[in-house]
């Protein structure tokens, strides 16, 4: 089969498009043909070496395709699904923990399908389990016309949040507002200062930053006294080690740095969150905004606009063109 592979860590460059082996199933998983993978910012991480994978390695988390064979004999061949935190999926064939499936409505595009898991997941977990937000509750999300910041304001304005988000450019200003966004801001060392302008200096509840090293100063200030900083990313760099005694001289804020395996880790918890986000797909109540589709080999241009700060909600990659 083909595939992107990774032979070693790097650029975009390293991506590779070449035959390799199709995988085989354990027990525990069901092999799927991939229509259309999912690109997300954790895909660079480990392209860049900064999580480590043994090369070389095929990228990528998830997906949607057709069951080609499950050694259980539980699902049909040919059911349609999606899944997530299955390593390997920019291919033509991949092996998905049989529990990271999920069944795809009819109605849902490939495209939608093979995005909505990762990003729609997290932004559940943070809006609904790292600080669960509601009525008169406020948050700041950083990157907020990329694929999890859009998402996050869907879900943080069905809770009934106000949602502060900043972005890099005019055309991301008009998506986090059509999102739901209640005042859009763009990054500045003053941005603390002028989002507090707009809550009556109290500060955020809850900051959720995926921006990492370019934000996290600004994420500190931002936060109300015993408020908290959820730092999930590192699109700008990794944020250097904190001295623990800035949580208390912000006024005993908390700050977490989770992931979304922990955040899957409980029984039944990826099902609860993954049919939560299919559910509300379904209802209307959650708009994936898929804005590009590059072939499966063009996976080195899809990392590098990702990277370069050009696209906008979520990527994928077409198997078959
Ligand atoms: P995005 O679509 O949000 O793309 C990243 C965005 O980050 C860019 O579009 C850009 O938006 C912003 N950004 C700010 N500074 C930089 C920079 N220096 N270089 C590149 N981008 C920058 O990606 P995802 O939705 O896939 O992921 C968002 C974040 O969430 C990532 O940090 C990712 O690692 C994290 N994440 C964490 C998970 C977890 O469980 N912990 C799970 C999923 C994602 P703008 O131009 O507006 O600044």
């Amino acid at each position: 089969m083909f595939a992107i592979q990774v032979s070693r860590p790097g650029g975009p460059e390293v991506l590779e498009y070449v035959e390799v082996n199709a995988p085989t199933p354990t027990d525990d998983q069901v092999l799927v043909a991939v229509d259309v993978a999912g690109v997300n910012y954790i895909d660079t991480y480990y392209r860049e070496g900064i999580y480590h994978a043994k090369t070389p390695f095929v990228p990528g988390f998830e997906g949607t395709g057709r069951v080609l064979k499950d050694p259980r004999g539980e699902i049909a061949e040919g059911t349609k699904v999606a899944w997530d935190q299955s390593f390997g999926s920019y291919a033509e064939q991949v092996c998905v923990d049989r529990n990271r499936l999920v069944a795809v409505p009819d109605d849902f595009s490939d495209e939608v399908a093979a995005s909505m898991l990762l990003q729609g997941i997290t932004a559940h977990y943070l809006t609904h389990g790292v600080y669960q937000l509601g009525e008169g509750a406020s948050c700041l999300i950083t990157a907020g016309a990329g694929g999890v910041g859009l998402i996050a304001t869907q879900m943080a304005k069905t809770l009934g949040a106000t949602v502060y988000t900043v972005v890099s450019s005019d055309e991301k200003e008009q998506l986090s507002y059509d999102a739901g966004a209640d005042q859009v801001f763009r990054y500045s060392e003053g941005l603390a200062e002028e989002v507090r302008r707009f809550n009556g200096g109290r500060g955020v509840d809850v900051v959720y930053d995926g921006v990492g090293k370019a934000t996290f100063q600004e994420s500190l200030e931002v936060v109300r006294p015993r408020g908290t900083v959820c730092l999930f990313g590192a699109a700008s760099g990794p944020v250097p080690p904190v001295d623990p005694q800035v949580l208390n001289t912000h006024g005993s804020i908390f700050l977490t740095r989770p992931s979304i395996g922990a955040w899957t880790s409980q029984e039944g918890e990826f099902q609860m969150r993954a049919q939560a986000v299919v559910q509300a797909v379904a209802d209307g109540h959650l708009t994936f905004r898929v804005a590009a589709s590059y072939p499966l080999k063009d996976a080195a241009q899809a990392h590098r606009d990702l990277q370069d700060r050009k696209t906008t909600g979520s990527i994928v990659l077409r198997v078959h063109d």
